[in-house]
């Protein structure tokens, strides 16, 4: 049944007003500000393995996991003592340190797919940065984009597409210029037919089609093997680049992320997140040949006075060498089958119309009875009411999932069976009251 009282969340409110006074809604990227879901966003404290504590005292068992970098859990050991020891040595020097050679051989040196990288600090800038070498190296302007598919916040990428087989040209945020916004055409994921004929009405015009190694940021939309191949296959006969913004997938599906999984190898492949540990990190990386036109080698443009950080590479040495030790991935993918499959029987005795979709150690929820969501339309609007109802019955129950339903779940190795058993418990009784009605 419903949990009678709401969790406290007197502390977080009062931080809240006061940050309003400081930042736009109150926050420091929007959908921290709790827009989707019910009550006031809880102020974090501390976290300590699969734990947070917020600013009212409440302990709750985390699937957000800072958005998916967590895959150690928090104030993991080795991760908090190589940032400690770095610490003593110096924040930043703007100058190549060894940490950042040994981080780029952990990546480089287990993965198939790249043969050289270079580090910048978030998840947007690798993809921006991506996107300017695909456009310098084929001397092209357009590039295509997936409807669902997040990139980060750059101008190119920040387009949505309108309604028909092929849109672009309208920005999804106010201050993109129009004329950017032409330049990134959006087409809907699996559809085979709206790529040929983007590529048969810009003939010789595109410099790349980029695609999230699997769609994470709008419900998670699984592609098939053969739709990825296809990608693959026009992009190379069209002269243009693949890039997978592995920003999510990469070290979560394994080191070498979506591209192991589908088998298809991308000309550029852009991360962020579990690349630092926890700090701020990101990378893009490709071939010599491609990597040549960078600066200072070649001439396309990029730089970051904070590239490479030394507490931030650190960190990233820290959580990769962990990340390279045999089974852990199998281990943690094993971990979350079981957790899944629990919570899809309870929910096929039940009857109830939902659905949990999951790969590697992440997850979704989506209140639909389609068996399959591969395209951002077919998910229905409405639906995200029932998440809001599910997300407040877990925060009751000491579940802190993320506070929108189309955003996934992530399993850290440090998450126990304890944790995942009290979880699945919390989850029955929370889809019991969202089905009460
Ligand atoms: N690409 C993908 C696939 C992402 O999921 C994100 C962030 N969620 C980004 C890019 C942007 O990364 P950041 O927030 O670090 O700028």
């Amino acid at each position: 049944a419903k949990v009678e009282k709401d969790i406290s969340r007197e502390k977080s409110g009062q931080l809240f007003e006061e940050a309003k006074g400081y930042f736009p809604g109150g926050v420091n990227s929007p959908v921290r500000a709790f827009k989707s879901v019910y009550g006031t966003p809880l102020f974090i404290e501390r976290g300590d393995k699969a734990h947070l504590w917020d600013a009212d005292g409440n302990e709750f068992i985390d699937y957000c996991c800072s958005w998916g970098p967590l895959i150690l859990g928090h104030n993991n050991d080795a991760v908090r003592e190589a940032v400690a020891e770095q610490l003593h040595k110096g924040l930043s020097f703007g100058a190549p340190t060894a940490l950042e050679n040994k981080l780029a051989s952990l990546i480089i040196n287990n993965n198939q797919y790249l043969e050289k990288i270079r580090f910048v600090s978030s998840g947007t800038e690798a993809v921006m940065s991506a996107i300017r070498l695909a456009r310098g190296y084929t001397k092209r302007d357009k590039i295509v984009k997936f409807e669902g598919c997040y990139h980060g916040h750059s101008d190119a990428l920040l387009v949505k597409a309108g309604s028909g087989l092929v849109t672009f040209g309208e920005t999804s945020s106010a201050g993109v210029p129009k004329a950017f916004a032409e330049e990134t055409i959006v087409i809907a994921l699996n559809d085979y037919e709206a790529l040929k004929q983007v590529f048969a009405d810009f003939k010789d015009q595109i410099a790349t089609v980029i695609i999230e190694g699997v769609p994470a940021n709008n419900g998670l939309l699984m592609q098939d093997r053969e739709y990825v191949q296809f990608l693959r296959e026009i992009t190379q006969e069209n002269g243009a680049l693949l890039i997978f913004d592995e920003v999510i997938t990469g070290f979560r599906l394994g080191f070498e992320g979506a591209a192991r999984y589908y088998d298809v190898k991308p000309d550029i492949i852009t991360y962020g997140k579990i690349i630092g540990g926890g700090m701020p990190v990101g990378a893009y990386g490709a071939s010599n040949e491609l990597m040549s036109h960078i600066s200072p080698d070649g001439g396309v443009y990029q730089a970051g006075t904070l590239s490479g950080n030394p507490v931030a590479m650190s960190a990233g040495i820290a959580a990769l060498s962990i990340l390279a030790q045999d089974g852990f991935y199998e281990n943690l993918e094993a971990v979350t089958q079981k957790f899944v499959q629990e919570i899809q029987a309870y929910i096929a005795q039940k009857e109830y119309r939902v659905k949990v979709f999951t790969i590697g150690s992440i997850f979704w929820f989506a209140f639909t009875d389609q068996d399959k969501i591969q395209r951002a339309d077919e998910i229905v609007h409405e639906s995200m009411e029932q998440y809001k109802v599910m997300h407040r019955e877990l925060l009751n129950r000491g579940i802190y999932f993320g506070p929108s339903g189309y955003e996934v779940g992530f399993i850290s190795a440090a998450h126990t069976e304890e944790d995942l058993s009290k979880t699945i418990i919390a989850l029955q009784e929370s889809l019991d009251v969202v089905f009460a009605s």
